[in-house]
């Protein structure tokens, strides 16, 4: 049997700074009620369905177009810059992945804050980066001049934060990309919940790339729509790396019917969650629990108790949050997405019944 004795080899043959990942594997077991992973909890908005039940064939049959052209010009108008200042990919992950690509060479050293978005540490090793975590200041804001102290050829940051939900300081981001060494890639998964973003700036500056997604405030998670604004030649770089083809045809008609007709029903729904955010922050202050003031649309939570039992233990009361368990600088901790009023007082309750 010649095929044995050659499997055991293959290990050998995989790249080295593959060895050491371990496939991302958040609790993902579908609850009656998912308040874990901050998608849009109100559904998807109506032109969006629409067109996606009525997607032609063709867009099935055929190569999708090969740089999502059509897309770009509507998140252009979105985003009120250029459609040449606009790059696509497959949910935001692969636009931060592509930039990485573009920016840095393997054995560089990128930069990111700590705690913040977890798919980070992973995108370095992917591409054979050296990762270097930079705790948050002491005023909770991100440590701008620690992360720049690292000499990184890319900083990452992310505003609102995730899973803090902190807002950057304004001027903070002004003072890091007029003295990074290297480009500054601002995440910005969450801006339409809050009332600051740097897409005029990225697309003027020569080393911002601000990181955008259709995941949370426009309901299309599973379609994986991202995108990024910043000046040409940085949208430029980033397209090359990601390559031709990656936006699918029916993903690309269906998110340019969200932005092209359903913005009215997004921003609603972002009203809401505003609303909302403000409520369930006053509602575990009155547990005597220490919210977190947020920019997005979730609540992180310190809890006084293991946050992975107390994550399990909601679930079996059917409601599922994000568990952080010794998270730097907030310990044990619950991420809480918002959604309609209801299923956000369901996971009081069912906070308040596991902390009893
Ligand atoms: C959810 C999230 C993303 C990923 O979004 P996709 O577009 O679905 O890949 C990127 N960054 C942050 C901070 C997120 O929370």
């Amino acid at each position: 049997m010649i095929e044995d004795k050659l499997i055991g080899r293959s290990l050998d043959l995989i790249r080295q700074c593959y060895q050491d990942i371990s496939l991302y594997a958040p609790d993902r077991a579908p609850c009656a009620i998912d308040l874990s992973d901050n998608t849009n909890r109100y559904g998807i908005p109506p032109t969006a369905e629409k067109t996606l039940r009525e997607v032609a064939v063709d867009a099935v049959t055929r190569y999708p177009a090969l740089y999502a052209g059509e897309l770009k010009a509507a998140l252009a108008d979105y985003a009120g810059v250029q459609p040449s200042q606009v790059v696509t990919g497959c949910g935001s992950d692969d636009v931060l992945d592509s930039a990485i690509r573009a920016f840095a060479e393997p054995g560089d050293t990128i930069a990111y804050p700590d705690p913040s978005f977890a798919m980070m540490p992973l995108f370095a090793k992917m591409n054979g980066l050296k990762g270097v975590s930079v705790g948050l200041a002491r005023d909770l804001d991100f440590d701008f001049k620690g992360l720049l102290e690292t000499g990184a050829k890319i900083i990452y940051l992310c505003s609102p934060n995730n899973p803090t939900g902190g807002v950057a300081v304004r001027g903070g981001i002004e003072w890091i990309i007029e003295r990074a060494p290297g480009v500054v890639i601002l995440d910005e998964a969450y801006a339409e919940f809050c009332d600051q973003n740097y897409l005029q700036v990225a697309a003027k500056h020569a080393r911002l790339l601000v990181v955008r997604t259709m995941s949370k405030a426009f309901g299309l998670a599973g379609l994986r729509v991202g995108y990024a604004v910043g000046n040409e030649a940085l949208v430029a770089a980033v397209e090359k790396s990601r390559g031709p083809y990656k936006i699918s045809g029916a993903a690309e008609r269906v998110a340019v019917a969200a932005l092209r007709h359903d913005m009215g029903w997004v921003k609603e729904k972002i009203a809401d969650v505003k609303t909302n955010r403000e409520r369930l922050i006053r509602e575990l202050k009155a547990m005597r629990l220490d919210p977190q003031p947020s920019g997005a649309n979730f609540v992180l939570v310190s809890v006084p108790k293991s946050a992975t039992e107390l994550g399990k233990a909601m679930r079996q009361r059917g409601v599922a949050v994000r568990p952080f368990p010794g998270l730097r600088i907030f310990g044990e901790s619950l991420r809480i997405s918002l959604g309609p009023w209801e299923q956000v007082q369901a996971a009081l309750d069912a906070l308040k019944a596991v902390l009893a």
